[in-house]
């Protein structure tokens, strides 16, 4: 017997309201309904966002969420260069660390995305760790870690000789001396915010001093995600 229902469900985002026809016979929705969260999800594409309405067993949306498409050019960004860095980890092709040294929240929305990817991605009895304090995040996945955080002294307890730098070029002058037989050094920075600091004569100051591999103008924290990609693609994929 069908059980066909007009759910009614509003997106915050574009105060618009939907019509959505469910039909809550049908066995999957059942079987969600009658999971432990109890609520059946339907996703649907708004323009510049996407939502997701949970209806319950009555037929109510419980709940409306949605989600910037923003958010999914990361997360595009994100998983193809997880596949990288997992493939090449898991054949065990590439030891060392990826330093990400900068203590802004951008970066960290990026390497959590990351983690999220690589999470969902590796088996269950794959080694890989997470570690996460109030100054650092450090992933491992057996001989490859990836670490964001300042260039502090539990950083460099983490160096190798085969270690690829990303550096945020900000208002904090780290001891880069100390970065000498790293693999690449990659250079991030916000072009914008350094004018309107007055801190751009930096920028060519760190270009002939540590004559970078690469150089990256960032805004947002998917330009991250896509220059880091760039730059890891060039390195392990030949
Ligand atoms: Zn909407």
């Amino acid at each position: 017997m069908s059980k066909l229902l007009n759910v009614q469900a509003y997106c915050e985002r574009c105060k618009k309201t939907e019509q959505i026809a469910v039909d809550l016979s049908s066995g999957d929705i059942q079987q969600h309904l009658s999971s432990h969260s109890g609520v059946y999800p339907i996703s649907l594409t708004h323009d510049d966002h996407s939502i997701v309405v949970f209806i319950d067993g009555n037929g109510a949306a419980r709940r409306v969420n949605y989600i910037d498409l923003v958010n999914q050019r990361m997360e595009s960004a994100v998983s193809s260069q997880a596949s990288i860095i997992l493939k090449a980890a898991l054949q065990e092709k590439i030891h060392g660390t990826m330093f990400v040294i900068s203590q802004n929240p951008k970066f960290k929305d990026f390497i959590i995305a990351l983690g999220q990817v690589l999470n969902n991605n590796l088996s269950f009895d794959e080694e890989f760790s997470i570690e996460s304090t109030k100054d650092h995040v450090l992933y491992k996945i057996r001989n490859y870690s990836i670490y964001l955080g300042p260039f502090d002294s539990f950083a460099q307890s983490l160096m190798t000789k085969n270690d690829v730098f990303f550096y945020e070029l900000s208002n904090l002058d780290l001891p880069l001396k100390k970065i000498k037989n790293r693999k690449s050094l990659f250079l991030l920075y916000n072009l914008q915010e350094m004018i309107k600091q007055g801190t751009q004569g930096k920028l060519n100051d760190f270009i002939l001093n540590y004559k970078p591999d690469g150089i990256y103008d960032f805004r947002t924290s998917e330009d991250i995600a896509e220059a880091i990609f760039k730059a890891l693609e060039g390195i392990y994929v030949s």
